[in-house]
């Protein structure tokens, strides 16, 4: 499996010269199946880190899926931007969580997708796309296929509308994406950083890498866990608790700059489980 950090950061893009490094992107995490350098078929949330989608694609067209944990604009905002999704040769599914009213995913996007707050709607994206609710439940059983790949979506707490996170393997290797996650809406949890409750402990089990939140510190949670997230403490600490093999701190406070998320990084430096800081742009295969 290979991963693509395409987008890194949470909530809004920051772009600047403190930022260059671990980059500005937001939320889109690219898979492809195997090591060696295909075409990445599944994508993570649909931030404005998926126009870099397009470059590891050469510009070809995109023929794969698009799994977005939940709504919110930074995990979505790209969508329209990601020229290999626009492109008339494009074969295109994504799925989002179902809504608790009912509304179908096509017209779920298209509310923040269309006139007057954008100039086109879903179903004007050229190429073949179609729009779908994730499959109810099937968890259970193993997950659903999704271009090559097996996918288990989970909820998690997070802020304002249906969250979850997946697990997603090729068969041979797994990893576990869960980049918006409040845990503290559970309970305090042993630290005082929130739960860690069955349902993520189930996505991060055994995996290779657990890609998390960590938007927050430890010494932030308190006043401002409200925002919906976990801190990066939580994350390493749910990877060692899960058996993950590496913790890829992930959707990162668009004011913390390189200087301090290298900081945040090296905080960790004798953890028991490997921790890295996500970076738009970095690789990792296996
Ligand atoms: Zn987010
Ligand atoms: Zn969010």
């Amino acid at each position: 499996m290979r991963v693509h950090f395409c987008g890194t950061r949470g909530s809004t893009p920051a772009p600047g010269p403190e930022f260059v490094r671990y980059g500005g992107h937001t939320s889109c995490v690219a898979l492809a199946t195997g090591a060696g350098t295909p075409a990445p078929t599944l994508l993570l949330d649909a931030g404005t880190g998926v126009r870099t989608v397009s470059a590891l694609l050469g510009c070809q067209p995109f023929r794969g899926t698009i799994l977005l944990t939940h709504l919110h604009w930074d995990h979505i905002l790209g969508l329209p931007f990601f020229e290999s999704g626009d492109h008339p040769d494009a074969q295109v599914t994504l799925r989002l969580p179902a809504q608790a009213d009912g509304t179908d995913a096509e017209s779920t996007l298209a509310r923040m997708m269309s006139p007057p707050f954008f100039p086109i709607g879903p179903h004007q994206l050229r190429g073949r796309w179609t729009f779908d609710v994730l499959p109810p439940d099937e968890s259970a059983e193993g997950g659903f296929a999704a271009s090559g790949f097996r996918v288990v979506a989970k909820d998690v707490p997070h802020k304002g509308g249906h969250t979850v996170g997946y697990r997603v393997t090729d068969g041979r290797h797994t990893i576990a994406y869960i980049p918006d996650h409040c845990p503290t809406q559970i309970g305090p949890g042993p630290d005082g950083w929130g739960e860690y409750h069955p349902a993520v402990l189930e996505l991060a089990r055994d995996v290779d890498l657990l890609i998390h939140d960590a938007h927050l510190l430890a010494e932030e949670v308190a006043t401002q866990a409200s925002f919906g997230h976990a801190a990066a403490d939580y994350a390493v600490e749910l990877g060692r608790r899960a058996g993950a093999q590496r913790v890829a701190l992930f959707h990162h406070r668009p004011d913390r700059n390189d200087e301090a998320l290298d900081a945040l990084v090296q905080r960790f430096s004798s953890s028991t489980v490997p921790v890295i800081g996500a970076a738009d742009g970095l690789e990792l295969a296996w």
